[in-house]
């Protein structure tokens, strides 16, 4: 038994010794091994480009087998150097090389063993580690030990040293903020985790690696898989499951369904849900945009064409509604319908019979539609755009689904769906979205709705580095702040509304003897001003969509 509460290191002029320069034939000897002497700054590149390259867990990997592989090589000249010392001089020959190397400084705290049973308790301190000097350089302060190599070295000699797997780990290291690293190795099943301890020595085999990665790809293709019928409609909002309840009702049946909603709510994803919980889910769903399409071809788009029927119109072809047959007809857009084609619409959904153009018959489809529309349709009749007739026709059973503000709860759900389905489609990994980003989200009025959520995410996922969180700088440029009580100071500048304000303001509005359709007009008025009549950036400063706002200056040239 050797037992030292504060053992000394031996001279070490034995072990330079050992150390011989060929400069001759390029070698270094220390001992029968073959050393390298090379720059700390290559080797650091190397380790930090393996980080960059395999990330942090696979770099601490290969880097404590090395070190391992290097402490056995060095416990092999131990009892070869100091053949009659005493036990601890002898297993001293390890720190004293690790030393001589240039790795680290050792200093033993404690260090007591028993060849014979197998025991080994030993705490260490280390000073100028190699490993610490890079990882701080390249990456700054960290918050697990980085001494990788360094303590596959001492794991590694004191195994070979005893012939038994003996393992240190880091009780403190100098990365973390530290004055220095203290190490303390047991052997592995006195460690309560050693299971955990021995994963890094153990080789990768490319088939466990496949069958991880395998395991990673189900995992993904579970959280990407919908959990029910409802695909990627995501949420648990009260606004949201009242509208989700009208669509399940409806796809049970043939009526057909109008989604409103403002720009971005995804009204095109509620109507293929729609269509996939329906009856019809095993045929086309088939989606036109009124507004994207020239006046003179939507025509011939929804209800085809024969030959000749038109300039350009070289064969006949059919339309939306003749490929949809027996599926979905999704009209996205439809308050742009212009009205020769409204005339058309309101004949085939009276008839169930289209007419191509230039054609001398009719054909009978069966075809369910869904319209959807982010214009006030009531409006556009009343303004005469819209055929009364047609939206009698159409708004059977109106669907509203709600823009994103008002459902707040949705935005973590939708978010993390969103960064799932993004980390698959840049093959980039990211450990999530942090709070500080879902709180900011929360805040935010989303003028834009899901789709301006996606396009955030997608740049979160893009600008944030690779396994570490989404955070607030990654989403927007600058973070939102709630919104709910800004109000205009007297200087005209946006400030947090109090009590105070607003008792102000309301007097302020009632000694001049102005309404609240005065004040609305006058707060448009003041912001497409400032916005130099661009109505997307006014609509945007009123926290409007481009709609509402043109809705309001319609309503304000009718006053
Ligand atoms: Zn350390």
């Amino acid at each position: 038994m050797s037992s030292d509460n504060s053992p000394k290191l031996p001279p070490d002029d034995d072990l330079r010794r050992l150390i011989h320069f060929s400069a001759g034939d390029g070698r270094i000897w220390l001992a029968g091994h073959r050393m390298l002497l090379l720059h700390l700054g290559g080797l650091a590149n190397l380790r930090k480009e393996l980080i960059q390259t395999i990330g942090v867990i696979q770099t601490r990997r290969v880097l404590k087998r090395a070190g391992y592989e290097s402490g056995v090589r060095d416990a092999a000249l131990a009892r070869q150097v100091r053949p009659n010392a005493n036990p601890m001089d002898q297993f001293s020959v390890g720190p004293q090389l690790h030393m001589l190397e240039g790795a680290v400084q050792v200093t033993p705290e404690m260090c007591e063993f028993d060849v014979e049973t197998g025991s080994f308790h030993g705490i260490f301190r280390w000073d100028q580690s190699w490993e610490v000097e890079c990882h701080l350089r390249d990456f700054g302060p960290q918050t697990d030990p980085v001494c990788w190599m360094l303590i596959g070295y001492a794991s590694g000699y004191t195994s070979a040293f005893f012939g038994k797997q003996i393992i240190f780990r880091e009780l403190q290291c100098a990365a973390c903020g530290e004055d220095h690293c203290r190490i303390e190795g047991r052997p592995l099943e006195n460690w309560s985790d050693a299971d955990a301890l021995m994963e890094d020595y153990q080789a990768d085999s490319m088939l466990v690696r496949i069958e991880d990665l395998q395991a990673d790809l189900e995992s993904l293709r579970v959280s990407l898989a919908p959990s029910d019928d409802l695909g990627d409609l995501i949420g648990r909002s009260k606004a949201f499951e009242k509208s989700i309840a009208l669509l399940r009702k409806a796809a049970a049946t043939q009526v057909t369904v109008l989604l409103t909603g403002e720009t971005g709510v995804g009204k095109e994803r509620f109507a293929r849900t729609l269509h996939a919980m329906s009856p019809r889910a095993d045929k086309p769903f088939v989606a036109i945009n009124c507004a994207a399409l020239p006046n003179d071809l939507i025509e011939s788009e929804l209800f085809g064409a024969e030959k000749g029927a038109y300039t350009g119109a070289g064969t006949a072809r059919p339309g939306r509604f003749e490929r949809a047959d027996g599926g979905t007809l999704f009209l996205d857009e439809l308050g742009e319908l212009p009205p020769a084609a409204q005339a058309k619409l309101l004949r085939v959904l009276q008839t169930g019979e289209v007419e191509r153009l230039g054609a001398t018959a009719t054909r009978k489809v069966d075809v369910r539609v869904v319209a959807a529309t982010n214009v006030d349709l009531d409006a556009a009749v009343e303004a005469g755009r819209f055929r009364r007739d047609l939206m009698y026709r159409l708004n059977v059973f109106p669907i509203a689904i709600p823009p994103l503000r008002e459902r707040f709860e949705d935005i973590e759900p939708l978010a993390n769906h969103m960064l799932r389905q993004f980390m698959v489609l840049h093959n980039k990994r990211v450990a999530g979205i942090t709070d500080r980003a879902l709180d900011a989200m929360r805040s935010y009025p989303w003028p834009g709705n899901i789709r301006e959520l996606e396009n955030l995410i997608e740049r979160g996922l893009i600008i944030a580095s690779p396994g570490q969180m989404v955070d607030v700088d990654d989403l927007f440029a600058v973070a939102p702040t709630p919104s709910a009580s800004v109000t205009l100071s007297a200087s005209g500048e946006l400030k947090q509304a109090t009590a105070s304000d607003i008792d102000t303001l309301f007097d302020e509005l009632q000694k001049r003897g102005l309404s609240l359709d005065a004040l609305e007009d006058a707060l448009i008025q003041q912001a497409v001003d400032r916005a130099g009549g661009n109505l997307s950036a006014a609509a945007r400063s009123l926290g409007l969509t481009r709609p509402q706002l043109s809705y309001r200056l319609q309503k304000m040239s009718e006053r």
